[in-house]
């Protein structure tokens, strides 16, 4: 009797586990595998620059069937998954972060931690959901960074605090331009703009490649003239400073953002809006769709897509830039 109870629920057991393999791959072959891929292209339709065919993700082991039928038998998940598997168990938004800053980051596989290749960690999701916007700007996490998705390519819609990019965990971006004026300075390298016509010099980060990205994009606005118009005096690339009005500081700090000219055709947010203070206020861009396309393609986020905007700013943000 004994024996056949036994016998009864060892069959039971090895039936629901066959059923849970087929069902877990029947799942994974309609959803979820998408995002172990690397994007192929930029969203605004360029290709990526930013990921080397068959050198950025490792090939995981991963089978659905087998994690399942462990986790059936021994009702909990091997511990192999959790800290060895790859992509699998790593939230979309820190893939990304993988994924667009190959040369710092490393993918150990966790769930919630970042980890650069000198062996800093940086913890992902702070778990705190409730924060309002003005203290996902101040108080954010790697996170929060995707928390507004940037939307790339011209669909953008002006809505009332919505500020893609604005949001920055500012100690990864020290931890990987440089934590004060001195280490990002002594980085620093020209870029040259617009040589042919304009020829003035820009400094910037080599960090990422960001220099030689600027530059492809100096070289290709140079060939369309009536863009001159908008880019020929440049505001600005490195100033450490913190945002006005703000204890935050600018992305302009880290020598990965540029102002195109300030005069006449740049619009921000606070010479053109009345009414109380980030409240009502009125967009106004007068910068061609061409600029902003370009400057994509090259892992640059434009300033102009936040309802606190500053149309003559884009700043170095590929993360933002790759699809999810
Ligand atoms: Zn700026």
């Amino acid at each position: 009797m004994q024996m056949k109870k036994k016998l009864i629920t060892y069959c039971w057991l090895l039936c629901s586990s066959l059923i849970f393999i087929f069902l877990s791959f029947a799942a994974g072959s309609q959803s979820g595998h998408h995002i172990l891929n690397p994007p192929s292209t930029f969203a605004s339709g360029g290709q990526n620059p930013f990921y080397k065919k068959g050198s950025g993700l490792p090939k995981i082991f991963h089978w659905e069937g087998l994690d399942t039928l462990f986790f059936f038998v021994f009702l909990r998940e091997p511990s192999w998954l959790k800290t060895g598997g790859g992509f699998r168990h790593i939230p979309v938004d820190l893939q990304r972060l993988l994924i667009a800053y190959p040369d710092h980051l490393v993918n150990a596989g966790e769930h919630n931690t970042l980890i650069w290749k000198d062996g800093t960690r940086m913890t992902f999701d702070d778990g705190i959901t409730s924060k309002d916007f003005e203290t996902l700007l101040n108080e954010p996490d790697l996170e929060d960074m995707f928390h507004m998705e940037y939307p790339p390519g011209k669909d953008f819609v002006f809505q009332e605090n919505f500020d893609p990019g604005r949001i920055r965990f500012e100690p990864f971006f020290k931890k990987m331009y440089g934590r004060n004026p001195r280490e990002v300075e002594k980085k620093l390298v020209p870029v040259r703009w617009l040589p042919k016509t304009v020829n003035k010099i820009l400094m910037v980060t080599p960090v990422n490649g960001v220099d030689k990205k600027l530059q492809a994009i100096s070289d290709q606005l140079e060939k369309i003239p009536h863009l001159h118009q908008y880019i020929d005096n440049p505001a600005g690339t490195y100033h450490w400073r913190k945002i006005s009005g703000t204890g935050r500081l600018s992305p302009h700090c880290f020598g990965i953002a540029i102002d195109i000219n300030a005069k006449p055709y740049a619009d921000y947010w606070k010479w053109s809006h009345t009414g109380k203070k980030n409240k009502n206020l009125k967009y106004r861009n007068r910068i061609p769709w061409e600029i902003v396309e370009i400057f994509e393609t090259h892992g640059f986020i434009w300033g102009g897509k936040w309802y606190h905007y500053d149309t003559m700013h884009f700043e170095y943000r590929p993360e933002l830039l790759i699809r999810r």
